[in-house]
């Protein structure tokens, strides 16, 4: 069992099941993540790291910073 580094959701998956490098879907989210480590087993998302460059916050759908950052 580890946490989604996304949602914080538990996902059912054992460090035994998987290897760094593999990739697996978070049941609650969605997400792909990457298995960064297996000991402690540790995920980060994988879209994330595809789209380094762009602004993650924009996709948390935090409407209220653009606007703001427009009202000034
Ligand atoms: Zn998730």
């Amino acid at each position: 069992m580890v946490t989604c580094p996304v949602c914080k959701g538990a996902i059912d998956v054992e460090e035994e099941d998987v290897d760094e490098g593999d990739t697996v879907s978070c049941d609650e989210c969605g997400a792909d993540l990457r298995v960064v480590s297996t000991s402690p087993l540790e995920l980060e998302s994988a879209e994330a790291l595809e789209e380094e460059d762009e602004d993650e916050e924009g996709f948390l759908g935090d409407e209220e910073e653009e606007s703001d950052a427009d009202w000034k």
